[in-house]
């Protein structure tokens, strides 16, 4: 009877073990978070940035992304007071629940904007937020490693693709606001024509973007290992897509990663005097484009292939992972923007995979056992149809 309440009592401690607020504070989150989301496509939100920008588009902007953050920040709050208590109390977990809490506190308090001079603060204080907010993902996914035995892997899916769609919401309707009121400004300074459509970059080119993620990746490599493999990219490289540049970033920066260190781990273990490079391919299709990532860094084994979409799934050994966990701060401070070590965190193929559908795209492996692996990735120019897509 006991055991069978156990999950009941956990909950309600783990709501205690976060409530470090005064009761005051408390009722408002959860006033906030029982009022209905206000879902907007990114068709709508670009229907704010349609030149010639009036300070009316302006505040019609920024009344919905004032009305609405908090409440899907409170959302958010809330939903970390069901975690079982023991993972309420891990310093990485409280870390991020305290970020989401403090996130809310900071917009819920601001009072309703009438002017463009207030507008221009509110704007600013979304922007120090995003910052803030950086480094979410990395420490969620330590926290989760450090706490896998004490959740099921459904329900611990269940959390953090909720935690992830919603951040993805969050910051297209955050950032899309901050990119519209820097535009706004600037247009009053110059009408230049710019490939910037609030957060979506129009004319995005993968090779080139693939090209800087490589060098990046290589780099934390060589800084992990010691050694690592080059690259070079190819197929049409010319070719541009419509998105958001930092969603790009971080996929590519994931399959990168996993596919350097097969390679240098494979060429180690198979005695392989050279390692063979990386090849990264573009390819454009109708709306979409295309990028394949072929390593030879050995494959998936067929028994693992099951387990790689897992959340804090990892073939990283558990000390190997505390060399690169060790200094997570560290890592993050210097690896900001590319979502945490090269691996060990077991978060990068079912993030990647989720933030690749969130725009209708995909994500798939084709592993050659003891060869190499192909992963294809195909992402949806955020245009037409795409934008229709309610966040
Ligand atoms: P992590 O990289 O932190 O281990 P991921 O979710 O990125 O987590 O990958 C999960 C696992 O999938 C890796 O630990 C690795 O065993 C396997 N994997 C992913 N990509 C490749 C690849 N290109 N070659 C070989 N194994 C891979
Ligand atoms: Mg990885």
């Amino acid at each position: 009877m006991l055991l069978r309440r156990l999950p009941q009592v956990q909950r309600l401690c783990a709501r205690r073990a976060f409530t470090s607020k005064t009761h005051y504070d408390e009722k408002i989150v959860y006033q906030y978070a029982s009022q209905q989301l206000k879902p907007v496509s990114i068709g709508q939100l670009l229907k704010y940035s349609q030149p010639p920008l009036t300070p009316a588009n302006i505040l019609d902007s920024v009344a919905y992304t004032q009305s609405e953050l908090p409440v899907r920040l409170a959302k958010r709050v809330i939903s970390f007071h069901n975690l079982p208590f023991i993972v309420g109390t891990n310093p990485h977990i409280a870390r991020v629940y305290n970020q989401y809490y403090e996130a809310f506190d900071r917009l819920y308090s601001f009072a309703p904007i009438d002017s463009i001079e207030r507008e221009w603060e509110f704007a600013r204080a979304l922007e120090r937020q995003t910052q803030l907010l950086v480094d979410v993902i990395p420490t969620i996914a330590q926290g989760f490693l450090e706490c896998k035995q004490y959740m099921k892997r459904e329900e611990r899916a269940l959390f953090i693709n909720e935690l992830i769609r919603s951040r993805i919401g969050l910051r297209v309707i955050g950032e899309q606001h901050v990119a519209l009121s820097y535009q706004f400004r600037d247009q009053q300074r110059s009408s230049l024509e710019d490939v910037w459509v609030g957060a979506i970059h129009t004319k995005l080119l993968p090779a080139s973007m693939m090209r800087q993620c490589a060098q990046l990746v290589q780099n934390m490599c060589e800084m992990h290992y010691g050694t690592a493999p080059s690259y070079y990219v190819d197929g049409d490289v010319d070719e541009t897509i419509s998105y958001i540049p930092s969603h790009f970033e971080y996929i590519t920066c994931e399959l990168l990663k996993n596919a350097f260190r097969a390679t240098v781990e494979f060429s180690r273990q198979s005695h392989r005097l050279a390692h063979p490079p990386i090849q990264i391919t573009i390819t454009k299709g109708e709306g979409y484009v295309g990028v394949r990532i072929r390593d030879q860094g050995g494959g998936i084994a067929k028994d693992n292939m099951r387990n790689v979409f897992e959340y804090s799934w990892s073939t990283m050994q558990d000390d190997e992972t505390s060399t690169a966990g060790m200094s997570l701060q560290t890592n993050l401070a210097m690896q900001q923007g590319i979502g945490g070590p090269i691996a060990g965190l077991g978060f990068g193929l079912p993030m990647a995979r989720l933030y690749a559908g969130y725009f209708g795209g995909s994500l798939d492996i084709v592993s050659m056992e003891g060869y190499g692996c192909d992963v294809f990735l195909k992402l949806r120019s955020i245009e037409g149809s795409v934008e229709q897509k309610q966040i």
